[in-house]
């Protein structure tokens, strides 16, 4: 079987320039560059940057927006949490709308792209996933409004439809599934792959729709998913000392799980261990 080099770039939040990109031609060399999402807070000339010094150094990529590409939108759903106001109308501009535009088929949430360089389809999971159990309670409902008004979307099962049409219209058998969070069904420990580790007794904090998807497809021969990959929990474990108090992402004291098999499937979660204080593109 042929081998391909991927990169899997997650949760950069603002923290990209011409460094990595030398990074991923000269030193990486993929294949195919992965983004896991949260490339910054829904910051549409951020991304326009980041795809155009993709293009012009001949780097292909794939990706799914993060949460944070749906910050001020999501928050703004919830007409009474007012201490993050978005920084536009709201009602006049659709950053959604324009990310979605902007990226065009590299984007891949709720749809999947066919590479026949690599025989290859990349799948994507539900964009923008802020992650956990709750579909409506989930940070005063504002995720499950958000999901309504932008995508038309009720319940996890009516995105786990959704991604498994994806899975079945896509070409090729190999398939690689990506989501901003990772599915559930990987452990509950605070220090699991998807873990809740700002929980004192940890959880399972994945995507219950990503899941159903991926598992109900990999029971079929016509499909083999050797390899999901995303991100969103990439800070070291919290620990419960500091539970209380206004936490950094590099004062955690231990590893979350990075990587894990299971039914044939590997998962892998892009973690950043160090932030770096560099030029924004
Ligand atoms: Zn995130």
């Amino acid at each position: 079987m042929k081998s391909i080099r991927l990169a899997i770039v997650g949760d950069i939040h603002g923290y990209w320039n011409k460094y990595d990109v030398n990074i991923l031609q000269e030193m990486i060399q993929p294949n195919h560059t992965i983004f896991v999402g949260d490339f910054q807070n829904e910051d549409t000339n951020f991304i326009s940057n980041l795809q155009n010094t993709m293009n012009e150094h001949n780097l292909p990529f794939t990706c799914i927006l993060g949460n944070h590409d749906a910050w001020a939108t999501t928050i703004d759903s919830v007409k009474h949490i007012t201490t993050r106001i978005p920084p536009y109308d709201v009602n006049k501009v659709n950053n959604i709308q324009k990310s979605l535009e902007i990226l065009s088929t590299n984007h891949v949430g709720f749809s999947h792209k066919n590479i026949s360089t690599l025989n290859l389809s990349i799948i994507g999971g539900r964009p923008c996933s802020w992650g956990g159990p709750e579909w409506s309670n989930n940070f005063f409902g504002a995720p499950a409004m958000f999901y309504k008004n932008i995508f038309d979307i009720n319940s996890f099962q009516e995105s786990a439809n959704i991604i498994t049409n994806e899975i079945n219209t896509s070409k090729y058998k190999n398939k690689i599934m990506i989501g901003h969070n990772g599915p559930t069904g990987l452990g509950t420990e605070r220090n699991a792959i998807v873990g809740q580790d700002f929980s004192e007794t940890g959880g399972d904090f994945g995507d219950p729709d990503f899941e159903i998807a991926i598992v109900n497809a990999a029971k079929h021969s016509n499909h083999h998913i050797p390899l999901c990959l995303f991100g969103h929990m990439h800070h070291l474990i919290k620990p419960l000392k500091h539970k209380d108090e206004i936490w950094h992402g590099d004062q955690g004291d231990g590893n979350r799980i990075m990587c894990m098999k299971k039914d044939n499937i590997v998962y892998v979660v892009s973690i950043i261990y160090i932030y770096r204080s560099i030029d924004r593109l």
